[in-house]
């Protein structure tokens, strides 16, 4: 290296200097994503933790609406047309302010307008995606069961047609995020030809969201069972485009891209917490930061944190160039989140006593990620996707 050359300063923000990697447009969309969680979401979202309630979502989803921030890679229909890697960011710094904020837009964006989107009818989502893309109208997304999760091929709840053409659901979904809220549902059952995709609008009578209560992650979030009780839709309420479970799981795989970037907002928060925290707090006479062991741990959440950030831009360029896999999805998902929780964990210990606390944001990510790193796949299930690759032997059953 020429002596000449004059090396740029080291940005502890950005170690691996991973912003050289974003064009002025990701910045912008960066910086507003940025700005108004500061805004809207971190003076309040201790408060709604406590609570267990986030009151006003409405109001915020028409705020995040009209950042562009619902169905952000999704174009036409009033959606912004973002690229995967702006999409990527912006899921991060929802996800550096609470995890239950970034989930609220994954489940509109990538659930369920991104459903109606690429299996939906002309009709469909000429009636249904601009006003979600606005925030006026809030979706949830109705796959996992009270009795199967991982394993959602197996589910109970069931459409059946109607001699008229009618469909006619029954069931039960459960954990359902924004369920309570929504003003329309896209669920799945099994049909006489297999698992359907149906765009509920839930004001149908036999229809109820009843929230789920006393959880202690996600607590800034809403989240319900769906009751389906002879739930009676027009024949055209079907996903036309779509049969079968690669309908839900093409829908997952665009929710957990966003995870893989998400889980890295909430190490961040946690990692800066804890270097702030470490210069600051003083014990046998000089500032924790200056110990060893300290420095140890921060290195190796700095490594972590920014590697998992690197593998979300990599596997965005691979989505913006139409070359994303599934299994690649799999591999950041487990990744990022893992390490994320276990960044989170070691915040927590930097803080001592006060890393219990919800002064400090740290546990509140901590017991966040214990639902990201069940949800949209649990480790075990991504595990498993990549072991089926890797060996070419199928472990799930
Ligand atoms: C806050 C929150 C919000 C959610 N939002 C939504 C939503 O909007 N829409 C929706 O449809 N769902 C939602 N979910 C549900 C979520 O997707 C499921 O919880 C998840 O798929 C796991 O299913 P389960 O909880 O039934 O666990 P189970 O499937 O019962 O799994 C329990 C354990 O067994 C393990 N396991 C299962 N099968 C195997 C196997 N073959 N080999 C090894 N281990 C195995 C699992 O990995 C896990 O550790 C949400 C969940 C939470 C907590």
């Amino acid at each position: 290296m020429s002596a000449s050359v004059k090396l740029p300063p080291f940005d502890p923000g950005d170690p691996l200097g991973i912003d050289d990697l974003l064009e002025p447009e990701d910045l912008a969309v960066r910086d507003t994503v940025r700005s108004w969680a500061a805004d809207r979401v971190l003076p309040y979202v201790a408060e709604w933790y406590e609570s267990g309630e986030l009151p006003g979502i409405r109001e915020l989803a028409k705020e995040l609406g009209s950042i562009g921030a619902l169905g952000m890679s999704l174009d036409g229909y009033g959606c912004a047309g973002a690229s995967a890697v702006q999409y990527g960011l912006a899921c991060l710094e929802l996800e550096a302010a609470d995890s239950g904020i970034r989930s609220l837009v994954s489940v509109q964006g990538s659930l369920a307008m991104y459903a109606i989107h690429r299996f939906g009818s002309e009709a469909q989502k000429q009636r249904w995606l601009p006003g979600m893309a606005a925030g006026d109208v809030i979706g949830c997304f109705g796959l996992t069961e009270p009795d199967h999760g991982s394993d959602p091929a197996a589910m109970r709840t069931h459409a059946r047609r109607d001699p008229g053409g009618d469909w006619v659901l029954n069931g039960r979904k459960m954990w359902i995020t924004n369920g309570s809220v929504a003003g329309v549902a896209v669920v799945w059952a099994q049909s006489d030809n297999g698992i359907r995709g149906f765009v509920v609008p839930t004001d149908t009578p036999g229809f109820s969201a009843p929230e789920i209560k006393h959880k202690w992650s996600l607590r800034a979030s809403v989240t319900s069972e769906l009751v389906l009780d002879d739930v009676r839709l027009p024949a055209d309420a079907v996903l036309p485009e779509v049969t079968g479970l690669k309908g839900p799981l093409s829908c997952l795989s665009h929710a957990r891209y966003g995870i893989v970037w998400g889980a890295m907002g909430a190490a961040r928060t946690c990692f800066e917490t804890a270097v702030g925290y470490a210069k600051s707090r003083e014990q046998f006479g000089r500032p924790i930061g200056g110990f060893q062991l300290t420095q140890a741990k921060l290195a190796d959440m700095a490594v972590e944190l920014h590697k998992g950030i690197l593998l979300a831009h990599h596997l965005g360029r691979r989505m913006d160039a139409g070359r994303l896999r599934p299994e690649q999805v799999s591999f950041g998902k487990l990744n990022n989140v893992r390490e994320a929780i276990e960044i989170c964990r070691t915040a927590r210990t930097i803080l001592g006593a006060n890393g219990i606390s919800l002064e400090y944001p740290v546990m509140r990510h901590a017991t966040n990620l214990e639902s990201v790193l069940t949800y949209e796949g649990t480790v075990e299930m991504h595990q498993l996707v990549l072991g089926k690759a890797l060996t070419g032997l199928d472990a799930f059953r």
